[in-house]
């Protein structure tokens, strides 16, 4: 096909893309932001084979079909609690992916220094990506300890391989060659740092970490697309790589820390929260169902609980039976509350609760000593107070929603376990708190029992 049809065709699929993206913004677009997207990466990849340099088509279309059965397999299979690390997954899939155009890039003849400096990129950048990733998803599946990992020398240890990486790099970029000895030396080291940068992070910060990884996967993308010249790929890497700081932007405005704070600090490395003890005052669905039958607001707190319980059906029905009986029913979600950016509203609009009754954190928390009955779903770490009144907390400063100010707070949870961040909560113990024991899905469910009488 000519190269001036490609373009117009890769220009028609960035501009799908553009506003595939701008309709994710709002769950009342999202779907249909999801198909454009579709759309568009169909277009990108059926344009892209028309391209004449291509050797093997038996090759691409049995990679694609291994490819295609394995992602809808994959699709099909996941838990909604493990969509993070299926998220970690794709991210390390992207880098592992530019990492290989990179280096086959390297096979072509005619690159100029600047094709060759944007191999390296993809490569080091892409690397990088894939080994982070990879740890990333060991710490959210917990198949490692989600844990910050922290030794001593180890900004000496990390400083040592980014230097080493760096001369490696101008070594190769000075003579570059698919057999250059300093090509794999970058290789390697690039994945040493992608695991370095992300041992020392975990607890509460693994969100930053997420959308990190997910904006360096379009870098390592973009820069693939300089290497190999191919205009869709570099605006669709810029895209993926500027969203992901925006949400690297978000999540530390949502944690209360800097991203140098986050990246090299350790999450609670060197703290110790002061040791919670105290009351504990636990209530059964009767009881509940009595206080919440009397209230004229309710504000439902979810977190990961819920995801895990899978309760957002039910909770929707309990809102719908409080709302029947007169009280103004809301959902107060914290921006990192379960595993991913908007977990969440993702469970929520599943179970088609009404959009105008999600509240943020900032709207809710001015109001909330107006409310009746905060009802804390599987959350714990974003309802923590310690986050607020504990200097010795490694969560302290997080912005929390403070369920412990509303009147009366049902905490519904299986056990005093804690959460992510593995710190003690001492909301379990306040005067105001309720503890109603037990699967969230089960607890709500047997509420919505005694309401239905
Ligand atoms: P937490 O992980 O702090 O707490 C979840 C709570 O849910 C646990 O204490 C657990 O208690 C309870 N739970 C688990 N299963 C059930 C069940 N079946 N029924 C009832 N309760 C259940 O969750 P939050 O949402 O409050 O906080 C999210 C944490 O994850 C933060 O620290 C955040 O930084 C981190 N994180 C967030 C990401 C994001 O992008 N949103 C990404 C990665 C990490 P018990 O075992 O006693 O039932």
């Amino acid at each position: 096909m000519n190269p001036v049809i490609i373009n117009l065709w890769y220009v028609v699929a960035a501009a799908l893309f553009i506003f595939g993206l701008k309709q994710l913004g709002s769950p009342a677009t999202a779907v249909r932001g999801n198909i454009l997207s579709s759309l568009a990466m169909v277009i990108a990849i059926a344009v892209t084979l028309f391209n004449k340099e291509i050797l093997s088509f038996q090759l691409i279309l049995i990679a694609a079909a291994v490819g295609a059965v394995i992602g809808a397999i994959a699709a099909q299979k996941v838990e909604m609690t493990s969509m993070p690390e299926m998220v970690a997954l794709f991210n390390g899939s992207g880098g592992i992916a530019s990492l290989m155009v990179g280096w086959a890039a390297l096979y072509s003849t005619g690159n100029t220094t600047f094709t060759d400096v944007t191999i390296l990129l993809s490569i080091v950048i892409g690397g990088m990506t894939f080994s982070g990733s990879i740890l990333a998803w060991g710490k959210l599946s917990e198949v490692m300890t989600s844990a910050a990992v922290v030794f001593g020398a180890q900004r000496f240890v990390n400083a040592a391989i980014l230097l080493a990486l760096i001369a490696c790099s101008v070594m190769f970029c000075m003579a570059p060659a698919v057999d250059s000895p300093y090509l794999y030396a970058v290789i390697g080291l690039a994945l040493l740092i992608g695991v370095m940068a992300v041992l020392p992070i975990g607890g509460a910060d693994m969100p930053v970490v997420i959308s990190l990884l997910n904006s360096y996967s379009g870098l390592a993308a973009c820069a693939a697309g300089f290497a190999i010249n191919n205009n869709i790929l570099i605006v669709a890497g810029s895209m993926v790589g500027a969203a992901g700081i925006i949400l690297t932007n978000i999540m530390c405005k949502a944690m209360n820390r800097s991203l140098g704070h986050v990246l090299f600090s350790g999450f609670g490395a060197v703290k110790q929260a002061t040791k919670v003890e105290g009351e504990v005052k636990p209530i059964v669905a009767e009881d509940a169902f009595l206080i919440l039958e009397a209230a004229q607001s309710v504000s439902f707190v979810p977190g990961y609980g819920m995801a895990v319980a899978q309760a957002q059906h039910v909770v929707r029905e309990l809102g719908e039976l409080l709302e029947k009986n007169g009280a103004e029913v809301t959902y107060a979600i914290h921006p990192v509350a379960g595993r991913m950016p908007g977990h969440m509203n993702v469970l929520l609009a599943e179970a088609n609760v009404p959009y105008d009754q999600l509240v943020e954190m900032e709207d809710i928390n001015p109001r909330i000593d107006n409310v009746d009955v905060a009802v804390v779903i599987g959350a714990n770490d974003v309802v923590n107070p310690s986050a607020r009144n504990d200097e010795n907390s490694p969560i302290y400063g997080m912005p929390i929603i403070n369920v412990d100010q509303a009147r009366t707070v049902f905490v519904l949870k299986r056990s005093m376990g804690s959460g992510f961040s593995g710190v003690d909560n001492p909301l379990f113990f306040g005067d105001n708190t309720r503890m109603l024991f037990g699967d969230a899905k089960q607890s709500i469910a047997a509420v919505v029992a005694e309401f239905k009488g």
